[in-house]
């Protein structure tokens, strides 16, 4: 196994888990607290059904398209690669980038925004709905595989990789049920750990990359319009100056894999020089200090410049905005019509104190197709 550096996450308070657990014989001898986090992760309800959630494409577009569950995995391999390089841990960052995502509704950001309003309009003071701190509810209460508690029961460390963001007012009510826990970080202005910063960093390299692939796939953009970005140009030009004949999927692919690796160095070295700058020994020094784990400036702006092309090009497309307006009035009208006739719901959804979050967390964590068969039941009444 590769030499953890000091500053890697390894602290007891870090690997703590909320519920103490029996030890489980043999398995601690050869799995670390975060390659069990990983394990449980991996074999939990809510990531396997990840399969059949939208990305940027509604899942029954095309077979090809990135879910978000193919779009976990690749954050995965960013991540694990970028740890290694960075004597970080790269259990507990895989285990960080297969949960991120749990939270997420079906059809992506629409539904995430249908529940949202739903949730808000019923009682403004009702906190909403938010993928991040959905996920961290997937992994803390929703699951139900243990007999002595629910959730997985996961380390600090990887829920705190979990929860990206918070505000404050979440971060309060959070730090009350659990002091000193998961949203201690928020009060106190820290940062996470360097996984968690890693993390965070790989979903945002994994999503510019297979966005441009699936949206050249879809037709929606095309490989000449994206030669307007400086970055996306460099690697086009140095591939065709390569193999001047070059072209279709496979210059696409030559272009993203250069464009991949050409950002994972640059977070390699960036972060090393702003480690050794700050003078980083320990796992408290980087929750001190600024955030650490970035591109270089100049690397910044460019992959800032193709956020903005994708978020103007592919995500506001007007096909892409209509199949998005389509599946939050669906949302909306799951969410509607379980308020109206809770009878509808599972029992353990039913019967719960607070209908309006158990609906939500019902809609949550169906699949984009799953809600669209509910949805059709429902109409047909
Ligand atoms: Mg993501």
């Amino acid at each position: 196994m590769p030499l953890l550096q000091p500053y890697a996450t390894q602290s007891a308070r870090m690997r703590s888990r909320r519920y103490a657990e029996k030890p489980s014989g043999a398995s601690n001898e050869h799995r670390s607290d975060f390659q069990r986090d990983r394990d449980r992760i991996v074999h939990s309800t809510a990531f396997r059904r990840l399969v059949y959630k939208t990305q940027v494409f509604l899942n029954h577009e095309g077979d090809l398209f990135r879910t978000r569950m193919t779009h976990s995995l690749e954050v995965a391999q960013l991540s694990r690669s970028m740890a290694r390089a960075l004597g970080l841990d790269e259990d507990l960052v895989e285990a960080m980038a297969l949960a991120h995502d749990l939270g997420h509704t079906p059809f992506g950001h629409a539904g995430q925004d249908a529940l949202n309003a739903a949730l808000r309009e019923l009682s403004p003071g009702h906190g909403g709905f938010e993928h991040n701190l959905q996920s961290l509810r997937m992994v803390d209460s929703l699951e139900e595989r243990y007999p002595d508690f629910d959730g997985l029961n996961l380390t600090l460390a990887t829920r705190e990789g979990i929860l990206k963001h918070c505000s404050a007012k979440d971060a309060l009510r959070l730090e009350a049920s659990e002091p000193g826990g998961v949203a201690h970080r928020f009060l106190a202005k820290e940062q996470p750990s360097l996984e968690a910063q890693l993390v965070n960093l790989a979903d945002e390299m994994a999503y510019n990359a297979h966005d441009i692939d699936d949206g050249i796939r879809s037709g929606l953009i095309e490989m000449e319009a994206l030669r307007e970005l400086a970055l996306f140009e460099r690697f086009h030009s140095s591939v065709l100056s390569e193999y001047p004949d070059l072209q279709g999927r496979r210059l696409l692919s030559e272009i993203i894999r250069r464009l991949l690796s050409a950002q994972v160095f640059d977070v390699i070295d960036q972060t090393r020089k702003r480690i050794a700058e700050r003078g980083i020994q320990t796992e408290e020094d980087v929750r001190q200090a600024p955030a650490l784990v970035s591109f270089s400036p100049e690397l910044a702006k460019q992959v800032q410049h193709i956020k903005s092309w994708l978020f103007k090009h592919l995500y506001r497309h007007p096909q892409v905005i209509a199949k998005m307006d389509e599946a939050q009035s669906m949302v909306r009208e799951l969410f509607a019509s379980y308020l109206a006739h809770p009878n509808k719901l599972p029992e353990a959804y039913s019967r719960q104190a607070d209908l309006p979050r158990a609906i939500a967390d019902y809609i949550a964590g169906m699949t984009d197709r799953f809600a669209e068969m509910k949805w059709r039941e429902l109409q047909a009444e």
